[in-house]
């Protein structure tokens, strides 16, 4: 068999304001020494050294409080040989174009930099603006097609789910790929010589393919994917981080949530209102804590990080996180009816 090894945590989080700030959540790549940033509210407390790794940036949408950080993310980048990529629901193109447009850039014929900017709609469409020519929008590339996924790389794929706020509010799921690890005792004990045919093996495994794919391993011999891969590979699954914000809590957004969050090791969850203020909630097109813990459960997602709470519980936000919880673990199920009907989805 394979050995499935302990899930190393090689993404690691933080929410750049707390949980009671705007929302902006840094997802750093360990080993790699590159960011992605999920939301852009306010960011001036954030060191400009830290800032400055961030290579995506994943807008959920453009009310103030998730877009602010615009213009700082750009006044420390402006001057840097460096490509900032931005993702957001469509529309996010014209909110970029009106804030380049706020300044005079008489002075940056000589700049390296550029912002490329993808709308997530029923395409990909990508624009570029660059400060060599004052930040011209000039379109990037023919639309590609959006079937969930947004962005991929051989570290890990990015997915998005748009959500109803009254205006499109974009879900995000980072996924970093499984780490595959050759056992070097048990590739001298198999007699195999090592070859093209190891990196063949992990791209079949990468790309999902059926463990019956067969594998050239030398000439005329051929094994399969799961033989190879049980004799051996050491699997380490990869980590999982989903975000979800401003969203209304409705049975069409609920089952997009739970799908995109389903088995994330952490689940990052808007949850500005108490479960008391529930007409509150759902006629400004927000979540209660209740239902953000609700999700969190039937997503089955190991642990829950509520935040983006209401300035309005200033004082008892603890109350927030307890309600959350407590519908999370089951200790008050309230929610239950979503289990079920998640249960009965194929
Ligand atoms: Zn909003
Ligand atoms: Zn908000």
């Amino acid at each position: 068999m394979s050995s499935i090894a302990p899930s190393k945590s090689t993404i690691r989080t933080r929410l750049l304001n707390g949980q009671t700030g705007d929302p902006a959540l840094l997802v750093t790549l360990r080993w790699q020494g590159r960011a992605f940033l999920i939301d852009l509210g306010r960011i001036d407390r954030t060191p400009a050294a830290t800032l400055l790794r961030i290579e995506r940036v994943f807008v959920s949408h453009t009310h103030m409080d998730h877009f602010m950080g615009f213009d700082q993310l750009l006044r420390l980048f402006l001057a840097r040989d460096a490509t900032l990529r931005l993702y957001g629901p469509t529309g996010i193109a014209d909110c970029v174009q009106g804030k380049l447009a706020g300044y005079t850039w008489n002075l940056t014929d000589e700049y390296q930099f550029a912002i490329e900017v993808t709308e997530i709609g029923a395409e990909l469409v990508s624009w570029r603006f660059a400060a060599r020519t004052k930040f011209a929008r000039e379109p990037l590339g023919a639309p590609a097609p959006f079937a969930g996924v947004v962005f991929s790389d051989r570290v890990c794929t990015v997915e998005a789910a748009p959500l109803d706020h009254k205006v499109v509010s974009m879900a995000y799921a980072v996924t970093e790929h499984a780490h595959l690890n050759v056992r070097p005792e048990a590739l001298a004990a198999s007699g195999l010589r090592p070859g093209r045919w190891l990196n063949e093996l992990k791209n079949a495994i990468r790309s999902g393919a059926a463990g019956t794919t067969p594998i050239e391993v030398a000439p005329d011999d051929r094994r399969t994917v799961a033989a190879l891969r049980d004799a051996l590979l050491t699997v380490t699954p990869g980590q999982k981080v989903a975000y979800a914000v401003d969203t209304l809590f409705s049975p069409a957004n609920a089952a997009k949530i739970v799908r995109l969050a389903g088995d994330a090791d952490v689940f990052y969850c808007e949850s500005p209102f108490l479960e008391a203020d529930l007409e509150q909630a759902t006629r400004r097109y927000h979540l209660t804590a209740g239902q953000a813990g609700a999700l969190a459960r039937a997503a089955g997602a190991r642990r829950l990080q509520v935040f983006h709470f209401s300035p309005r519980y200033e004082g008892r936000y603890g109350e927030l996180v307890a309600e959350a919880q407590a519908e999370y673990s089951g200790v008050r199920v309230h929610y239950g009816e979503l289990d079920r009907r998640h249960a009965a989805l194929p």
